[in-house]
């Protein structure tokens, strides 16, 4: 049948951007899921259309059909669920970020990237996607609990965040930190070097808890520039560009953490 007039030609509409939220369910510490709707509120304010899929507990996702990945971090409990349902696809996911798919990772499912992470006291093994290891703390060294201030080259202003880790996490040669702590305050990785999180490929990998993004537009939109290049590598439709945003609240938020805290 022709199709009805008023639904619009679907064979020319432009396909949704697709972000799949990995476990919403299990890995939603501080409100982490925040990001997930500041990406896409970005998208819409641009007149792009987005899809979001959220693959919670026990369900599966389909990446090839996915131009952004998000996963935010849990307790020790929900942290250990979800990386057995991670470890289950995790040749999926290997196949995703070598082929240049965007992740963004916070905490808990930053350090699942690795190939260990510290679930309580015990060592367990990680993904393997990212050459990097999270191990335990020295002796006297407690969970590192604080806000910080990066430069990242991902963005021009600094960036903002909030730490709240036990284990202590260590990249591998071909592995650039998301940013450089700062700050008096904040440590980042781990105790030694004041790198914080981890880039590989278009992963981002970062200890920053709840929607850091709303404070780091900048960062949104290099992930969000990230998606759309996938999206048009997956569709054959050309990546539009992002139109700058008035982030002028945004960035008043971010100042004024700056201003607290760098020193
Ligand atoms: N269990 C992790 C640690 O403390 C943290 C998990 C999280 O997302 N806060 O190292």
């Amino acid at each position: 049948p022709a199709p009805s007039v008023g639904d619009g030609d679907s064979s020319s509409a432009e396909p949704p951007v697709v972000i799949a939220h990995m476990l919403p369910d299990l890995l939603n510490l501080y409100g982490d899921g925040g990001n997930v709707r500041i990406l896409e509120q970005r998208l819409r304010w641009r007149g792009i259309p987005v899809e979001v899929r959220r693959v919670g507990h026990g369900e599966t996702v389909e990446l090839s059909e996915v131009d952004l990945v998000f996963m935010g971090g849990g307790p020790d409990r929900e942290q250990k669920l979800a990386s057995e349902q991670l470890l289950a696809m995790r040749d999926d996911l290997a196949a995703y970020v070598e082929a240049d798919g965007p992740l963004l990772a916070i905490c808990g499912g930053y350090q699942i990237l690795g190939r260990q992470w510290l679930w309580g006291d015990e060592l367990v093994p990680g993904l393997g996607i990212i050459d990097m290891e999270t191990r335990r703390p020295g002796t006297s060294a407690d969970r590192l609990i604080d806000n910080m201030v990066l430069e990242s080259p991902l963005a021009t202003h600094p960036v903002v965040g909030y730490e709240n880790h036990a284990g202590r996490t260590y990249l591998g040669p071909g592995v650039e930190g998301f940013g450089r702590v700062v700050s008096s305050c904040g440590r980042g990785n781990n105790d030694d070097d004041r790198v914080e999180g981890a880039r590989y490929k278009n992963v981002v990998g970062t200890y920053s808890h709840g929607p850091a993004l709303s404070k780091n537009p900048e960062v949104a939109d290099w992930m969000l520039a990230r998606a759309l290049d996938r999206r048009a590598r997956r569709t054959g439709q050309a990546a539009p560009k992002l139109v700058p945003l008035d982030d002028a609240v945004e960035l008043a938020a971010n100042e004024v953490m700056v201003r607290r805290l760098a020193k």
